[in-house]
C-alpha cells in the first residue's frame, strides 16, 4: 500500500478508533488527548467488527482501517497488535485475540504459560523472551486506495506467573526489558504508554500528523 501525503492527513479533527477492544481504545484515547482531536470508537458509532482475514499485523490493520473509513466516512485509525513468544516460534502473534478460549484472557494466559512450560521442558535454552508488536493504519475516507502505517515494538519476557491487575489482554504476564521487573499490568498507564508497542507506534503517528 502507498503512504498517503502528510498534508492530507493533517486535516484530521475527528478520528474513529477502528476497534471493539475497549483496552486498546482507552489507551489510544488517553494518548491522543493532548492533541485536541475528537476520538470516537467503532462501538460508539455502532460500526460492526471487521473480520481479520490477513496473516500480518500490517494486513489486518489496513483492512480494518479501510473498511471502517468506508463505513463511517471519517478518518479511521486501526490497531493490529499481538504478543510474539520466541520459544513458541512467534505465536500467538497475529492470532493473539483468538488465542484465548472465548476471549477469556485469564484462561488465555494460563494456556500460554502451560504451552511455554512444555516448550521449555523440551528446549530449555530457548528462554522466556517475547515481544509485543503493534501496527497502526490510518485510512482517510477520500482515498480508500491507501493507508499510512506506523509500527512499534517492545521486548521483554514472559513472567512465571500472572502479576498485577491493570491494563488488558496479556499484560499480567509480560515483563518489559526496559522496566524494573514489574509486568505491564503492575504499571500505571503512563509508565506502560511510554515504553509499550502501542505507545511507540502512536508517537510516530502523532509526530507525523500533529507535528510541525
Ligand atoms: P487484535 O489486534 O484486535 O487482533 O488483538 C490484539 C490482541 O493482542 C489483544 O486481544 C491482546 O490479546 C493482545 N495485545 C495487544 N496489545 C496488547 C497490550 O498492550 N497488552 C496486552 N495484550 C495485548
Amino acid at each position: 500500500m502507498l503512504n498517503q501525503k502528510a498534508e492530507v492527513m493533517k486535516k484530521i479533527e475527528k478520528l474513529v478508533i477502528a476497534s471493539h477492544n475497549q483496552g486498546k481504545v482507552d489507551e489510544i484515547r488517553k494518548m491522543l488527548k493532548p492533541f485536541g482531536v475528537e476520538v470516537v470508537s467503532a462501538a460508539e458509532l455502532n460500526l460492526p467488527d471487521v473480520e481479520e482475514t490477513a496473516t500480518t499485523f500490517e494486513g489486518n490493520a489496513s483492512l480494518k482501517a479501510l473498511e471502517m473509513a468506508k463505513m463511517s466516512g471519517l478518518p479511521c485509525l486501526a490497531d493490529d497488535s499481538g504478543l510474539c513468544v520466541d520459544a513458541l516460534d512467534g505465536r500467538p502473534g497475529v492470532y493473539s485475540a483468538r488465542y484465548a478460549p472465548n476471549r477469556d484472557f485469564d484462561k488465555g494466559m494460563d494456556k500460554l504459560l502451560a504451552e511455554l512450560k512444555e516448550a521449555l521442558e523440551k528446549s530449555p535454552k530457548k528462554g522466556r523472551g517475547a515481544h509485543f508488536a503493534c501496527c497502526l493504519a490510518l485510512a482517510m475516507p477520500e482515498n480508500l486506495e491507501s493507508v499510512a502505517l506506523f509500527k512499534g515494538f517492545v521486548d521483554g519476557e514472559i513472567a512465571l506467573q500472572k502479576k498485577g491487575d491493570g491494563g488488558f489482554g496479556f499484560d499480567p504476564i509480560f515483563v518489559p526489558k526496559e522496566g524494573d521487573g514489574r509486568t505491564f499490568a503492575q504499571m500505571s498507564h503512563e509508565e506502560k504508554d511510554k515504553i509499550s508497542h502501542r505507545g511507540r507506534a502512536l508517537e510516530k503517528f502523532v509526530n507525523e500528523i500533529f507535528g510541525n
